[in-house]
């Protein structure tokens, strides 16, 4: 330690604070990483490792990249799971006595990233702190907008479930939680996210304390946050954390608001998943999910928002109906929602930019974007009416245009300026006196020594005086010999030529002086105004922000509207008491995927009286699970307050939906189909109430026959008793007995049509069970060859018999033999259920039994 140089003590010092994470060392124009910091950024940036002096003989690896294009470098790091801490020299090294002093400045993670490339503009990215005690407290925040939230749950399942929904990019937990296993279980659900282990403010007490000095709030109940304990923690440690990494907190970051997760309707990860909200289950794009249909936002704001519309439906009556209030408003406005998209068209991501300009990261061109979006409210606002929909009301208040803030900024920014504030070119002319006279003194430099050479003649009566330039002496008047005695007495001399003689005046001089330094000035004077405006920036940002989720609402209404008249959607009437009734619904996915007009619309109508439970039969592929889903998906929109695509539907409040539709892609996660599929079921049961709507497509799958059904018929006798709406698709004929023997359920079958071997899709849903499962056909329509079909058939027919189309709960007894001799093929086809096959699995199973034979 003894011989190591000052540099590398200092580095050192700084290092020991930030141990985990990789230390950006600002050396001159580059951020240097040392030992084993620089092994790990050489090796996943792919940038050369050297070394360097340390004082004494031996060498230390460092690898470096330059600053001014650090950026790209911090994103990979950060997106390979490291940490980053930049530490910057904070003096001028001309100034400085001895080494530069250097502090680390900010520290990035994966939640705490700002630059905007690594990000889809539509995406909020959350960091989120968990706090456990009665329940969990759940606090997250968006560091790019400010937007600050806390709630309480009282469960694992409630938490974990509002992890699904916000799905941060990292999240704190308290040290002492670093053995539970309920952590290891959030890594195990959600392993992309960075998980912070941090000491958490613990009393509730303090944690009030520091929320209140930071914002410098008297008082927390206007934030709802006076009755919050657990949510207090979380939300003053997660406070703690931004301040340590960011150094300050920013005056877009807004005070915590408390939430309820009761104000809305639950949607848990299995249905989020299932039904496709925001991207599909196939590839994971946004393509073919419900948010592909409903986003025609013009702005990211407004596509974030409508995303947590999506994600946070409404569960009371007159928020819904404000919503849709506006919604039918800009529906009967053509003109009006026209030249309102026009305007928002043009409008930048006000909410974004606001918050860079808070945190200092604006440069020139994001001022402009925000002045230019700001200087369209007016025209924007004016579209708007009042009295039609609370929300709008609102909305249309909060659309104040900063006036002195955007006259400033367009007074002061060139409409040219470039991206780097440091290149100069920023400020307009006649903003700042010495700016403008050092620039014309830049630019007059030519004239002004005509000027004064001409002048100087006439003074001093030399006809061949003139001015030049050279580098060592600077500007010069050069007299020759024979005028010499003409010079003036404030001429000083400067140097003697073999012709003449040169001089510098004091006037001389001051020019000099002034164009040299002119440029460097020019450039301090710009970014010193630049950071002034930055600030006024900043300073508004609570202001910005409002007009920014007013912009947000305007967008996503409009966006709404849009896509209700492009695809012919109607309002949904929501009433207070429980019940469904849809008429001629349309899924509004599928729809989109197929030739316009050629989606069969169904009607279904649920109750807690006569049609509680709706048993849906038919053949694979005849079109039930498209039933199941857009009628819990007409069901979640109406509760955003968007239109439906039906012609008509009356939509009870729900409190939750929950489906349960395949399991596939849980396999991977080391448990058996079956239970996931009955750990879902069981979670369905517990929970649901007569405000809910379930969707249970096919349980009882992953396991025999006969315990499915049982399990299955169980399920729905439950599901009747406590009066919860279902629909359920499935695949036992059985259960259409249910019909009979409980006044609350019915039975409906997707109708198909046999023609011959043919059977045809009508995927119509129409009273009463299936007349028959179709399963062979299918199994023909996929391809299956022409024997193996009539072979099945057969085998079909026999079992029908056997059977004789009832359910009784005891296993068959074993069939006679079908093929002479081979007991294993034998056994094999007794073993296959067709009804229980796709298509798929058929074919696979004839495969099976083609090598056997
Ligand atoms: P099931 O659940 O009965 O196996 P699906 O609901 O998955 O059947 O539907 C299978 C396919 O049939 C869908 O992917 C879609 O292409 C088509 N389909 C379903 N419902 C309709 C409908 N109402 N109108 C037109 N095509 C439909």
């Amino acid at each position: 330690m003894a011989r190591i140089t000052p540099m590398f003590r200092q580095y050192l010092e700084i290092k020991e604070k930030y141990p985990d994470a990789i230390l950006f060392f600002r050396l001159g124009d580059f951020y240097e990483m040392f030992f084993e910091d620089a092994q790990i950024a050489s090796s996943i940036l792919d940038i050369a490792l050297t070394s360097r002096d340390k004082g004494a003989k031996e060498k230390v690896p460092m690898c470096g990249v330059p600053a001014a294009n650090a950026a790209p470098y911090i994103n990979r790091l950060v997106s390979a799971g490291y940490k980053v801490a930049i530490c910057e020299q904070v003096e001028d090294p001309k100034q400085a006595k001895g080494i530069v002093r250097r502090e680390v400045v900010r520290v990035i993670t994966p939640g705490l990233n700002l630059d905007e490339d690594t990000h889809s503009s539509k995406e909020n990215r959350f960091l989120l702190s968990l706090f456990p005690g009665k329940g969990w407290g759940m606090a997250h925040l968006d560091l790019s907008t400010g937007d600050f939230k806390v709630t309480e749950v009282q469960t694992d399942e409630e938490m974990l479930n509002e992890l699904f929904r916000l799905e941060p990019k990292e999240i704190l937990l308290p040290e002492t939680l670093k053995d539970v296993p309920i952590v290891a279980k959030i890594r195990e659900l959600l392993p992309q996210i960075f998980v912070s282990f941090r000491t958490f403010i613990q009393e509730k007490e303090k944690a009030k304390e520091i929320i209140k000095e930071r914002y410098q709030v008297a008082d927390l109940a206007g934030f709802g946050l006076a009755q919050a304990s657990v949510g207090l923690c979380a939300a003053a440690s997660l406070l703690e954390y931004v301040i340590e990494t960011q150094k300050e907190v920013s005056s877009h970051l807004g005070v915590p608001k408390f939430y309820f997760l009761s104000n809305f309707l639950i949607i848990d990860e299995a249905t989020k998943r299932n039904l496709e909200i925001l991207r599909n289950n196939l590839d994971g794009t946004v393509k073919g999910s419900l948010l592909w249909v409903l986003d025609k936002t013009l702005t990211p704001m407004g596509g974030r928002l409508l995303k947590e519309w999506l994600l946070y439906p409404l569960r009371g009556l007159k928020d819904i109906e404000s919503r849709l209030e506006a919604v039918a408003y800009l529906v009967n406005e053509p003109t009006k929602r026209k030249k309102l998209r026009d305007l928002l068209a043009r409008i930048a991501d006000v909410e974004r930019l606001t918050g860079r300009a808070a945190m200092g990261v604006a440069n020139p061109r994001d001022l402009l974007a925000l002045k230019n979006s700001l200087l369209l409210l007016p025209e924007l606002k004016g579209l708007l009416p009042e009295k039609v929909s609370p929300l709008l009301d609102e909305t249309k208040e909060n659309l104040l245009m900063p006036e002195d803030l955007v006259k400033n900024l367009e007074n002061t920014l060139r409409e040219d300026a470039p991206v780097n504030f440091r290149e100069g070119g920023i400020i307009k002319e006649g903003v700042h006196h010495e700016l403008d006279e050092l620039r014309r003194l830049k630019d007059d430099a030519l004239s002004f020594l005509a000027e004064l050479e001409a002048r100087e003649r006439a003074r001093t009566g030399i006809p061949n005086l003139k001015i030049g330039y050279n580098r060592v002496f600077g500007y010069y008047i050069e007299v020759s010999k024979s005028h010499l005695s003409k010079v003036p007495k404030d001429y000083i001399r400067k140097q003697t030529l073999v012709g003449g003689e040169r001089f510098v005046t004091p006037e001389l001089k001051d020019f000099e002086a002034k164009v040299l330094s002119a440029d460097e000035r020019i450039k301090e004077i710009e970014q010193e105004l630049f950071l002034e405006i930055r600030k006024e920036v900043a300073k508004e940002a609570p202001r910005l922000k409002k007009v920014a989720r007013a912009l947000a609402t305007i967008d996503v209404l409009t966006s709404l509207a849009e896509v209700a008249v492009s695809n012919n959607y109607v309002r949904p009437k929501i009433v207070e008491d429980p019940g469904i009734k849809i008429k001629e619904g349309r899924h509004p996915v599928v729809e989109k995927a197929l030739p316009s007009g050629s989606f069969v619309p169904n009607s279904v109508s649920l109750d807690l009286k006569e049609n509680v439970i709706l048993i849906i039969t038919g053949p694979n592929m005849a079109g039930k699970s498209t039933i199941l889903r857009q009628t819990t998906l007409i069901t979640l929109m109406a509760h955003v307050g968007s239109f439906v695509p039906a012609e008509e539907a009356t939509i009870g409040l729900c409190d939750r939906l929950f489906s349960r539709i395949g399991a596939s892609d849980q396999l991977s996660r080391g448990r058996s189909t079956f239970m996931v599929e009955m750990s879902e079921c069981a979670n369905i049961l517990h929970q649901a109430t007569s405000r809910s709507l379930v969707i249970l497509d096919e349980i009882g799958r992953g396991t025999s026959t006969y315990d499915g059904l049982a399990i299955a018929w169980a399920v729905a006798e439950f599901l009747h008793e406590k009066k919860v709406m279902t629909l359920f698709a499935t695949h036992y004929h059985e259960l259409t007995e249910l019909a009979g023997e409980y006044t609350g359920i019915k039975n409906f079958n997707v109708a198909v049509k046999a023609i011959e071997d043919q059977i045809i899709f009508l995927y119509r849903l129409l009273p009463g069970p299936a007349s028959e499962s179709y399963g062979v056909q299918v199994a023909a329509l996929a391809g299956l060859p022409k024997e193996v079909v009539a072979r099945a058939k057969e085998i079909l027919k026999s079992l029908e018999n056997k059977s004789a189309g009832h359910f009784r709960p005891k296993r068959e007894k074993k069939q006679k033999s079908l093929f002479s001799g081979d007991d294993i093929l034998k056994s094999q086809i007794m073993s296959i259920n067709p009804d229980n096959l796709t298509p798929l699995e058929a074919l696979q199973k004839l495969y099976e039994l083609k090598a056997l034979a």
